[in-house]
């Protein structure tokens, strides 16, 4: 019975591409279908001078993900990606002078990194600091991330005596922002670990300080993929066609075909139609709240009061010599004001003056070659941005403002990009919001802002019998290790109620 059953699959972000290999290896027909002509959807990337550059995530995480996916279908991660272990997290940079703070894989080195920097009390808010987010990590890991439909009173049934403790300490009305102020007095180390709820496209002064918990999840490892960050949409694609499932790239679906309540079809942009008895929907799902995959469909997002969307970017793919500042792989250029810079963005809808830039020298770390002095290298360099890419993109003329902005404040701590035009490619919301319909340019879903943001977004059963949802926007939310997890997890919810 299931052997016969025909999935599609729209879309081939990793939540989709997870969702496909788990079906396929079940024995379910499954079509994966992209409008993109590759793989991977926000894993992208751009070759300003022939040489790919990751455009997408750079930060990978919670490895256990990918190897249960892969051993599950009867395949080892290794043998199909080379990751390697960083040693350094991340280098952070402050002012002109500039103040540089790394961040270790080891904890103790951290530690220790941090207590030059600014004392033996923030060394030790540290250490105070890395155990709430481990104990936080702890409780909610199996209730909330790897439950298929968590709710606040499931999750406190589930959490324990221990877990009670842990969020009572840190309850979900308490914004990242204050927790870090009772383990930091330095404001740049506030600013440091308040970083942490852009990852998931929000801003610290609005997300629950439970997010800390990334803290926990980056330390206990980030990988530097050989090859770059497309190796994993690759890997990951090539397991779900090993698995039987066929790919068509280039191809949108335009319609979705209900039926007395059921799905029965999709309907693609250039006219096709291929029947179906269960659908994954991988975009962001605001595109079916629009309708823009048919009236049908619309309420298969009960909520469909627009929630806050989460942050875009503007980023620039560079390949181009630099010189002038030792840069490691993760780099953080902090700019002077964060509150504002966030209050810019969610509440004056623009990109602050003096930004914070994250740039990804992916030429460096342990997954590349040593560079020799004057070479060029591959750099993505990211500024947060509001998701009004529908409506209110970035002009030529501000792009070209902004670009100037950041490359200066670059130089104020020494680093020379010697660049040309040919050398780099813009994205701004706009750019995103084409890419990833009905988004405005959010490359997060919703913002995680208020205490029951995270409990807020869609899971993987819908209204509409058969069709179900996987991607960032979908619980357990955003980071392609969630991605991830959500496909497994529409996966597992279409298997058990057509079994
Ligand atoms: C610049 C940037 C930096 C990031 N940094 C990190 C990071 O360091 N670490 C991290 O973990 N995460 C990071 N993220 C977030 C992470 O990339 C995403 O959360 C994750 O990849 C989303 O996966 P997804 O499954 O939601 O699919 P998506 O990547 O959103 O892909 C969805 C796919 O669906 C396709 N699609 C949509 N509608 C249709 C349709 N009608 N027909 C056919 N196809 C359709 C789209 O073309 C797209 O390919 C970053 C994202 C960006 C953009």
């Amino acid at each position: 019975m299931k052997s016969t059953r025909r999935i599609v699959v729209i879309g081939a972000g990793v939540g989709g591409l997870a969702a496909s290999v788990d079906l396929a290896r079940s024995g379910c027909e499954v079509t994966l279908i992209e409008k993109a002509p590759y793989v991977g959807g926000k894993l992208r990337s751009l070759e300003p001078q022939g040489r790919a550059i990751d455009a997408g995530p750079t930060v990978f995480t919670m490895r256990h993900v990918f190897e249960s996916l892969f051993a599950d279908a009867g395949r080892r991660l290794e043998d199909e990606l080379r990751l390697h272990p960083a040693s350094l997290l991340a280098r952070h940079v402050w002012g002109s002078d500039p103040a540089i703070l790394d961040l270790h894989a080891d904890p103790q080195r951290s530690m220790d990194a941090i207590g030059a920097f600014a004392g033996a009390s923030e060394a030790r808010g540290f250490g105070e600091f890395l155990d709430r987010a481990g104990a936080l990590h702890e409780c909610l890991r199996e209730p909330f991330m790897m439950s298929p439909r968590p709710t606040t009173s499931g999750l406190m049934r589930e959490i324990g005596f221990a877990g009670m403790l842990t969020m009572w300490r840190t309850p979900p009305w308490l914004t990242l922002w204050r927790a870090l102020a009772e383990h930091f007095r330095d404001p740049r180390l506030r600013q440091l670990f308040a970083r942490y709820a852009t990852y998931v496209g929000s801003s610290p002064l609005q997300a629950p300080a439970t997010l800390m918990l990334i803290a926990h999840v980056e330390q206990s490892g980030v990988w530097l993929v050989e090859g770059g960050m497309r190796r994993v949409a690759q890997a990951l694609a090539s397991l779900a066609t090993h698995c039987g499932a066929h790919l068509r790239l280039g191809n949108g679906a335009r319609r979705l075909e209900v039926r007395d309540g059921r799905i029965v079809g999709v309907h693609f942009e250039d006219g096709d139609f291929i029947p179906a008895d269960n659908v994954i929907f991988n975009g962001d799902t605001q595109a079916l709240a629009d309708g823009l995959l048919g009236e049908d469909v619309r309420r298969a997002v009960t909520s469909r009061r627009r929630s806050e969307r989460g942050l875009s970017a503007v980023t620039w793919c560079v390949d181009a010599p630099t010189r002038g500042f030792d840069l490691v792989h993760h780099n953080v250029f902090f700019g002077d004001d964060y509150p504002r810079e966030f209050s810019d963005i969610f509440e004056r809808r623009k990109i602050t003056t003096q930004p914070t830039i994250y740039l990804c020298a992916q030429d460096r770390g342990e997954a590349s070659s040593p560079l020799s002095a004057g070479d060029t290298e591959r750099v993505l360099i990211l500024v947060n941005a509001p998701a009004d890419g529908d409506h209110d993109g970035i002009t030529d003329d501000a792009l070209a403002g902004l670009e100037q902005r950041v490359f200066s404040r670059l130089e104020t701590s020494g680093l020379i990009v010697s660049r040309k035009p040919e050398h780099l490619v813009a994205t701004r919301p706009q750019d995103f919001a084409q890419l990833f319909p009905a988004t405005g340019g959010s490359l997060y879903g919703s913002a995680n802002h208020g205490a029951f943001a995270s409990f807020a977004r869609p899971n993987a059963r819908t209204p509409i019998q058969g069709l179900y949802l996987a991607g960032g926007s979908v619980h357990p939310g955003p980071g392609v290790p969630m991605a991830t997890l959500s496909g497994r997890l529409a996966a597992a919810c279409l298997l058990r109620d057509t079994d």
